[in-house]
């Protein structure tokens, strides 16, 4: 293995080892933040990397020093050959990790199991049922919390992904960090993003300092311990004083963490996204195709990563819906 190869470093002498690989462009919820309302123009089966091209284009980044891999989507337990593919990843000296919102866990546990998947996020942005319904428009609560509690039972290491929207479940924040007493979770609060056709305005968003200062408030100053972050991290981490669980912020509007980043993404239809605001893409899938090596290509797209958020340096850049919208939709990035 070349680990830190240069292909995978940036001009600004960023390493990415770090790939964030969706599998699919469908899901079976409809969260609002995630998914327009009229849906997405889903790309052709033929164009969508098969799990093999899945597995190749993986290795190739694995042998320049890639050591992550999250497998994301559209909801990726919803491909049918997610066994076969964790099965092919697994081959490779690479951590798996999966984000989804917890519909199949059960289907799909002993795979996970038996091919060392650990680590979980899971997706649930709100603990009223009523609630969930309208923002995913789906009926899926209860499978989802008795996916969460399934997975650790089974030891799986957990994090729950919550997108703040305000007038919508900033009020349960405090409820969330309550499961960290008894849970061994890590609650991770996200600021709500733009992307094409998710009617995002900075007025929904709860930032970071909104989240602090209630927290603060609730369980007092004194018993807010700031735990180390993780190297490269997007959440800054925190806990309540002996409390089993922990909590993170994903602060992407207010609090950039760029400097760090280590992450590249390939959507399912086998374009790289050298960030996630990003709208410019680099077609892997079609060179592999034709046989072509793909490391100059992969090099090619890491040097026009940009320092911040993919150019959007100001919050007038951020607000700027000529800028923001100008991009896909997060249910076919992945996350
Ligand atoms: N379906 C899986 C799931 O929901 O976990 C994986 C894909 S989903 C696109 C990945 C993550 O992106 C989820 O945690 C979701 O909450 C988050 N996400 C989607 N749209 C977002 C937005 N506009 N702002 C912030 N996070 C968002
Ligand atoms: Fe589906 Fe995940 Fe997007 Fe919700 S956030 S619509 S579960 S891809």
């Amino acid at each position: 293995m070349t680990q830190n190869n240069p292909i995978l470093t940036d001009d600004f002498g960023r390493k990415h080892n770090y790939l964030r690989i969706s599998l699919i462009e469908k899901c079976n919820l409809r969260c609002t933040y995630c998914m327009p309302a009229e849906g997405i123009a889903l790309s052709p089966k033929k164009d969508l990397m098969t799990a093999d091209e899945v597995f190749a284009i993986a290795q190739t980044f694995v042998q320049h020093g890639v050591n992550k891999i999250r497998l994301t989507g559209g909801e990726p337990l919803l491909r049918k050959d997610f066994p076969e593919i964790i099965e092919k990843l697994a081959q490779l000296e690479t951590e798996i990790s999966i984000t989804t919102n917890g519909i199949l866990i059960d289907r799909h546990l002993d795979v996970l199991k038996q091919f060392n998947v650990k680590k979980i996020n899971l997706s649930l942005d709100t603990l009223v049922p009523s609630k969930f319904n309208t923002i995913t428009l789906r009926n899926q609560f209860e499978k989802v919390i008795d996916n969460l509690h399934l997975l650790l039972n089974n030891d799986f290491k957990v994090k729950v992904n919550v997108v703040l929207i305000k007038g919508f479940n900033d009020n349960e924040i405090i409820d969330f960090i309550k499961l960290t007493e008894y849970l061994p979770v890590s609650i991770r609060f996200i600021e709500f993003m733009p992307f094409a056709g998710n009617q995002w305005d900075r007025s929904k968003m709860v930032s970071q300092t909104e989240i602090l200062n209630q927290v603060s408030v609730h369980f007092s100053e004194s018993n807010l311990e700031k735990l180390q972050d993780e190297k490269n991290f997007t959440a800054r981490e925190f806990k309540i004083k002996n409390y089993l669980g922990s909590f993170g912020i994903i602060s992407s509007i207010t609090n950039p963490f760029c400097d760090g980043c280590n992450r590249i993404r390939l959507t399912a239809n086998g374009k790289i996204k050298n960030c996630l605001f990003s709208n410019s893409e680099t077609d892997l899938l079609t060179p592999y195709r034709n046989g072509e090596k793909l490391e100059n290509i992969i090099a090619a797209a890491i040097r026009n990563k940009k320092k911040v958020r993919a150019g959007m340096t100001t919050p007038e850049a951020v607000d700027n819906p000529l800028l923001n919208q100008d991009n896909r939709s997060m249910i076919a990035i992945g996350g």
